[in-house]
């Protein structure tokens, strides 16, 4: 199953990803998680990606494209993916639509996870990730631990710099301008496919499941 996963910042992209990725045994791809790792590292690509995800810009498309092409190109892509926060914008959508026909294949559905911004404002700011091992907490959905440490693999538990309200705005607004039209463009290829991400997180996954 070859899917990407839209819709705006804080949704549930990544949270659903998690888990279509263990159900349906394929990657799950996430350009930001690439971009955190990359910067955690000190790699010359996270150092070039840190000022443009600081202030809730995108990343230019030289870099990101690049990037999901190798990873595309990877062997344990060749049974599916989930790409969560790719495309981010019309020439990403356009760039993945070349990428996978070199490779001989083609995607499965566009899935649209929607809610309004009241709801993506809240889980945008409650949210709180895991250094170490990238598990997402939320403080009123999903609170961590009062030690601050993950469960999982015992490394803190952050809130990116991004997830703070001046940036989220930002964000908001670019996903509005260069990202809702992906939306548009899937639906005129025919695999749009739209869940309503405003319920609880099983909820969600089932009206998913269901649709693809
Ligand atoms: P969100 O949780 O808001 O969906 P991500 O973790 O996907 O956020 O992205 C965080 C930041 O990483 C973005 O604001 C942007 O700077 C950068 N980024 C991630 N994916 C892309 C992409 N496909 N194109 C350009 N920039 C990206
Ligand atoms: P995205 O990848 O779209 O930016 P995340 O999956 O990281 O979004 O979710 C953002 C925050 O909202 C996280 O703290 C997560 O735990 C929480 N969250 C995700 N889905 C739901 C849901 N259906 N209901 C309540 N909280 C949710
Ligand atoms: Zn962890």
């Amino acid at each position: 199953m070859r899917l990407v996963l839209l819709g705006p910042p804080g949704v549930g992209k990544g949270t659903q990803a998690v888990r279509l990725s263990k159900r349906l045994g394929v990657p799950h791809i996430s350009t930001g998680d690439m971009f955190r790792e990359a910067l955690a590292k000190k790699t010359a690509l996270g150092l070039s990606a840190k000022e443009y995800m600081d202030s809730g810009k995108l990343v230019p498309n030289e870099t990101t494209i690049g990037l999901v092409r190798d990873r595309l190109e990877n062997p344990d892509c060749s049974r599916g993916f989930i790409l969560d926060g790719f495309p981010r914008d019309v020439a990403q959508a356009e760039a993945l639509k070349k990428i996978l026909k070199s490779l001989g294949v083609s995607l499965d559905a566009a899935v649209y996870i929607d809610a309004g911004p009241d709801i993506v404002v809240k889980r945008i700011t409650g949210r709180r990730v895991c250094e170490g091992c990238g598990a997402t907490y939320h403080m009123t959905f999903n609170p961590p631990p009062e030690d601050g440490k993950c469960p999982k693999c015992g490394g803190r538990i952050y809130q990116r710099v991004d997830d703070r309200e001046d940036t989220v705005r930002e964000r908001l607004k670019v996903y509005k301008a260069l990202t809702e039209p992906v939306v548009d463009y899937y639906e005129g290829v025919g695999i749009l496919r739209t869940v309503n991400g405003e319920e609880d997180a099983n909820e969600v996954l089932a009206a998913i499941i269901s649709m693809i």
